[in-house]
């Protein structure tokens, strides 16, 4: 299944130019590493950006996400590399926070068929793992921000399509959405939010506090 859906131009332009924040700048990084048709589009926007500001004292802008995603293969608690196998869901930005191997990560239990593995939160931005057996989802919510969701292994459905891995789902405040992992292999999903989800209902209302959806 080839890339459906692509991180909007304005994220892709964000991490381009250094100011995406390092949760949202994992997500995009990862999806480039998967992606021909966006790395094309992020290196115009470099050159383009390089050309603009030759005048101006180097700041290294351009390189800046994308070093604070590389810097962190230095830290040893992010670096945990567990494998030497290398196994191809893992796209290479990713690698520096679980390693290799997708297989061992320590998931964490929400609800019968989904779990989570939190990476990253900077300034309110969190970056998480989230696998969903078939047929298993997050509950229907909105959001309060926005929420961008990078497939790697499996898919997902809801009301506004099918995603499969490589897609990035970007969800707004004005949608209301049921993700639900499709029959095949378990769906595991870089998910990145930047307020909490709304849930409806009070069970997911409690789950999604203690979890910190
Ligand atoms: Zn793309």
């Amino acid at each position: 299944m080839s890339i459906a859906h692509h991180p909007g131009e304005e994220l892709l332009l964000s991490y381009a130019s250094g100011a995406a924040n390092e949760a949202v700048a994992l997500l995009v990084a990862s999806h480039l590493a998967l992606c021909r048709q966006c790395r094309l589009v992020v290196a115009s926007s470099e050159a383009a950006g390089g050309s603009l500001l030759e005048d101006i004292p180097p700041v290294a802008m351009s390189a800046q996400a994308y070093q604070s995603v590389l810097s962190r293969l230095d830290e040893p608690a992010a670096a945990i590399v567990r494998s030497a196998h290398l196994d191809s869901s893992v796209p290479a930005p990713l690698r520096a926070y679980i390693g290799n191997d997708i297989d061992g990560i320590a998931w964490r239990p929400i609800v019968s068929g989904l779990a989570h593995y939190p990476l990253v939160t900077r300034d309110g931005v969190r970056a998480r793992l989230i696998r969903a057996e078939p047929g298993a989802g997050v509950a229907p919510h909105t959001h309060r921000g926005e929420e961008w969701t990078l497939v790697l292994t499996g898919s997902f459905s809801d009301v506004t399509g099918r995603y499969g891995p490589g897609d990035v789902q970007t969800t707004t405040p004005d949608i209301e959405h049921q993700p639900t992992a499709d029959p095949g292999p378990a769906c595991i999903n870089l998910a990145v939010t930047d307020a909490p989800l709304v849930f409806r209902g009070f069970l997911p209302k409690l789950v999604g506090k203690m979890f910190g959806f």
